[in-house]
């Protein structure tokens, strides 16, 4: 079993790139896997619609691997200990560090038990977690058999879709819309680790409008710099569509995973008439900064 992390930003197209994964016979897609410890259980709705406890994928996959309350308790508690900014700075941004650390260890164990359940149940290679937090990217890249993966989209266009309204199927409410200084920090933040990261192992940087306007060669390149030999096996009904993968189990992340119909790939551009004269103001300022600080990638 290989793992595929991706990294970036919300709203930078994470749930697209694990949608056209999963297409592929190659890739299974967990969504936002950090979630298994990180909410109550009766709280998670599946991609497939059902709640976590009822889930017809996930119990057996969690009672195959050994996993009960107890040790979700022990991975939330983990978590916050080592999947930590702070941490992966004393430990000098080192991945064999980390590897040295009985609690990193500790903390990666039984996911890699329910990681490699996963990829049995589904019959496939390589579980796709996109969890998207820099920490976690860190601590994931210190498996054997891991790929990263960081989509940069602009921080203009981020700032500006967390601003506006999507509603969440999954939690029944609308999304929360963070204010521009959290959506830019947020965005900063994962941005920072993501280039610490690529001078510590391979880290495939995807700009999502280049993703967007080419998507299979773009995809198939970040597969190659990520390290995923082969081809992979993304069947294209043309070339910005494809045929959703059956068995799709993700939990959380962008609505648009509840979507059935075939994925179509396409830039959302920002729709300004729905923004606030003070958000059409200062959102491009915060945006131009940010991106200056951490350019286009490529
Ligand atoms: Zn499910």
């Amino acid at each position: 079993m290989d793992l595929l992390y991706i990294s970036g930003s919300g709203r930078s197209g994470s749930t697209l790139v694990e949608r056209l994964l999963h297409a592929s016979q190659r890739f299974v897609a967990v969504g936002e896997f950090h979630v298994l410890w990180r909410l109550p259980h009766d709280q998670i709705t599946c991609s497939c619609g059902a709640r976590l406890p009822d889930d017809p994928f996930w119990q057996p996959v969690l009672a195959s691997a050994g996993i009960g309350a107890p040790e979700i308790a022990e991975l939330a508690r983990l978590e916050a200990r080592v999947a930590r900014t702070g941490r992966i700075a004393a430990a000098g941004f080192s991945l064999d560090r980390l590897r040295d650390d009985p609690e990193v260890t500790a903390f990666l164990a039984p996911q890699l038990a329910i990681l490699a359940a996963v990829a049995r149940a589904a019959g496939r290679d390589i579980v796709v977690d996109s969890s998207k937090a820099g920490p976690r990217a860190f601590v994931m890249a210190t498996l054997a058999a891991s790929h990263s993966v960081h989509l940069w989209r602009h921080p203009t266009a981020v700032i500006a879709s967390w601003r506006s309204k999507k509603f969440d199927q999954g939690l029944g409410t609308l999304m929360a819309r963070p204010g521009i200084p959290a959506a830019a920090a947020d965005w900063w933040k994962v941005e920072q680790l993501a280039r610490r990261l690529a001078r510590e192992a391979p880290v495939a940087m995807v700009d999502y409008d280049r993703l967007c306007a080419d998507p299979a060669p773009v995809l198939a390149q970040a597969l190659a710099a990520a390290g995923i030999a082969g081809d992979a096996g993304i069947p294209w009904a043309d070339s910005h569509s494809v045929v959703a993968g059956a068995h799709y189990h993700s939990l959380n992340g962008n609505p648009d995973r509840f979507d059935r119909g075939p994925i179509r790939v396409a830039a959302r551009s920002v729709d300004w008439s729905k923004q606030s004269a003070a958000d059409r103001l200062l959102v491009p300022a915060a945006g131009a900064l940010l991106g200056a600080l951490y350019p286009r990638p490529g």
